[in-house]
């Protein structure tokens, strides 16, 4: 038999782990402190663990393994999956995605938010799927900081160098036996990139490591979201040109190019000049091509979220790639302009990426509408409705957000291959016959689970910065709202709390109690953010709220997991319309966990008025105190005429027999539509397969 340690380390290597409680379970039974200490990161384990404690891992690990070795295999040899049935067309070649971020698990510290948990959502479910993806992005070695919160509410920002030999990622190697590098001409220097890979179950994740810039001093360039303007820069021509390359050296062009956000736009420019060179065409002809292949996803209204460059540093740093398409500075900048010969524009990334993309799409119903006007200028000659940018909303990848214990219960309602069958609307109506006190039963378990984890959380906190306070007492039986997502300032994150003394009486009520369990990061340049969580942390030390307010520090992916499991209720309210989609709502779901939220990004298309709480009219106000001040009235209104009622209101056994028919209710409306299967079957069909064809009728000729 082979050492059970080369078994695991095999099974270490691929992060489809990431997503199988089985893992979970197995590890934690080898050793449960260790497994816990190494923030379930199984690279890690295997290094910290020492050869005895693994040889005497008893004859029931020895079956989880086997069993898990064998999903893993037949997960990987599956040679129907949808794709391969319903878009064959799609297996040609594969089809690039890139994006700034990823998230697939807490160990890779490479997103900030959603729009990393989007990328990692979706390139589990192409995996799931058979969707032949490959995912791009840089590797960030000092990634997005930790967050430690001093005394005083003031949020720290730490910075920890990745140690790749802890990680699920290896380094690709070339034909010569060296590091694949990629040395790209940039300004009058080079950037010279080494290329990693991490396995996401069928999709390979490519990451691009940078490990010499000769062009600019380029400070953080190993920080997401790190530098000034010109780190971001660099940073982005190498996301966009050497993440094209990658798929040359590996000889696989992508017959799709998806960027995930403006970002990663100077993949299409990389791409046209690669058709340039390959064909002798001109740059009209090549972009016409290569246009054809390239979907863009736009994720913001807020305007600072698109990335604009000074003209000056676009010309100098990208002076190679401007040569390379035989391009004037005037037509290249021009790319980046909504007018070409508005010379006060500066460069915007999205403008880049509507010009070079025959297909584009915002992330909600709402977010594609504001998105056709928000962009009408580069079409001038149509109407709003009939600007060429459609929409397809965000989903979640399932087994990754979802408590295996509900898992296990729908498991029990719907059948074994219900995570086959996602997306049917049939299926879920079967969730009618769950047992309503089996689902409280597990829904109370989740919640203690909860409590523990803030407990140790909360005493290690203390233990950092010798204080001695009274934990919070938090109770399973008690109302639990949980707020967690990027402080950023429209997403409101006081606006529950703003006026304190209007809600004291709310939260402490003893016959109808409310815990609120916040956590969320401020970036490290964002003051405002820093100021509302300062805020919030002074809110939680008056003595009557300490049982009832809680921050969680360090807002990751784990920590979304413990919060949506254990709450009852996930409180959203942005300043519409600013939140283009939002998806920790859509985890809430899954979590049997009901969604209370403003009619904003997916909540405006999927609230039936049963399915959940909306409140406020999906008004927008040119005023933001108004429409604050009237928001919060409406939130206010709902959490204590709609929310707290339904919630206590108790059959004879003493459960809250309506609120589980609700989540029910919740389940069976919106449980086929919000994951990321449909999503991804919705670019497939809608924009992979018709871009593709493209490329496909190309190699026919
Ligand atoms: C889901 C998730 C988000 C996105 O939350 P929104 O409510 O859409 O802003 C951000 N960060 C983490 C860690 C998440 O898991």
């Amino acid at each position: 038999m082979t050492d059970i340690r080369d078994r695991l380390n095999r099974l270490s290597q691929n992060l489809w782990w990431s997503w199988q409680p089985a893992v979970d379970t197995m590890f934690r039974s080898i050793d449960g402190d260790l497994w816990r200490k190494v923030n379930h990161n199984p690279v890690a384990f295997l290094r910290d663990i020492d050869d005895a404690t693994l040889q005497d891992a008893g004859p029931h690990v020895l079956a989880q393994l086997a069993h898990v070795e064998r999903s893993l295999r037949d997960y990987l040899a599956d040679q129907s999956p949808w794709s391969a049935v319903q878009a064959p067309g799609l297996h040609a070649s594969p089809v690039a995605y890139f994006s700034a971020e990823f998230c697939i698990h807490e160990s890779l510290p490479i997103y900030s938010g959603g729009l990393g948990v989007l990328a990692g959502d979706h390139l589990k479910s192409c995996s799931d799927l058979g969707v032949p993806a490959s995912g791009v992005t840089l590797l960030y070695r000092s990634g997005y900081f930790k967050q430690l919160m001093q005394a005083d509410g003031q949020q720290i920002e730490e910075y920890q160098e990745l140690d790749t030999n802890r990680v699920p990622i290896a380094r690709l190697y070339g034909r010569d036996g060296k590091p694949m590098t990629i040395t790209l001409p940039a300004g009058d220097g080079t950037i010279s990139v080494e290329i990693w890979e991490a396995l996401v179950g069928r999709c390979p994740l490519y990451l691009l490591d940078v490990r010499d810039c000769t062009v600019a001093y380029v400070p953080y360039a190993q920080r997401l979201y790190g530098g000034d303007g010109n780190t971001r820069l660099i940073q982005e021509i190498v996301l966009g040109s050497a993440g094209y390359r990658v798929f040359r050296c590996l000889d696989r062009l992508p017959a799709v190019i998806h960027l995930n956000e403006g970002h990663c736009g100077f993949a299409a420019l990389e791409a046209i000049a690669t058709r340039m060179e390959e064909s002798g065409l001109s740059f009209e002809d090549a972009a016409a091509e290569v246009v054809e292949s390239v979907v863009f996803t736009t994720h913001t209204p807020v305007a600072a979220g698109h990335d604009r460059f000074p003209p000056g540093d676009v010309l100098r740093l990208l002076r190679p790639l401007r040569e390379r398409l035989h391009l004037s500075e005037h037509d290249f900048l021009g790319l980046g302009r909504v007018d070409p010969n508005n010379h006060d524009e500066t460069f915007c990334m999205t403008v880049l990426a509507l010009k070079m993309s025959r297909r584009a799409n915002g992330v909600s119903s709402l977010h594609g509408g504001l998105s056709r006007r928000m962009w009408q200028s580069l079409w001038p000659e149509r109407r709003t409705s009939e600007v060429p940018i459609g929409h397809v909303t965000n989903g979640v990848h399932v087994a990754t957000w979802i408590a295996s214990e509900l898992d296990q219960l729908y498991t029990d309602c719907l059948g074994s291959g219900w995570k086959a069958r996602i997306c049917d609307p049939e299926l879920w109506q079967r969730i009618q016959s769950l047992d309503e006190s089996d689902l409280w039963t597990v829904k109370v378990g989740l919640k203690q689970r909860l409590i523990d984890f803030i407990e140790r959380r909360e005493r290690s906190r203390q233990e950092r910065l010798g204080i001695e306070a009274p934990l919070p007492r938090l109770s399973a039986n008690a109302l639990t709202i949980g707020f967690a997502r990027r402080a950023a300032e429209y997403k409101r994150l006081m606006l529950f709390l703003d006026e304190i003394e209007r809600v004291v009486p709310l939260l402490v009520d003893p016959a109808r109690p409310i815990q609120i369990i916040f956590a969320g990061k401020a970036h490290p340049a964002d003051n405002i953010g820093k100021d509302l969580l300062r805020r919030l942390n002074a809110l939680r030390e008056q003595p009557e709220l300490r049982d009832h307010v809680v921050f969680l520090e360090n807002y990751d992916k784990n920590v979304t997991k413990h919060m949506l499991e254990g709450c009852d209720v996930w409180l959203n309210n942005p300043r519409r319309p600013l939140e283009a989609c939002g998806t920790s709502g859509m985890k809430a779901i899954y979590n049997a966990c009901l969604n209370c939220s403003t009619l904003d990004g997916w909540w405006d298309e999927a609230y039936d008025t049963k399915n959940g709480f909306a409140f406020g009219k999906g008004k927008t106000h040119v005023d933001s105190s108004i429409q604050d001040a009237a928001d919060r009235e409406a939130l206010l209104a709902t959490i204590t005429g709609d929310v707290v009622p339904l919630f206590y209101q108790r059959d004879a056994t003493g459960i809250p027999l309506w609120w589980l028919k609700r989540v029910k209710y919740a389940l069976s409306t919106l449980g086929w539509r919000y994951n990321s299967d449909r999503m991804v079957i919705d670019y497939a069909r809608r924009l992979y397969l018709p871009a593709s064809l493209s490329m496909t009728a190309e190699i026919r000729l």
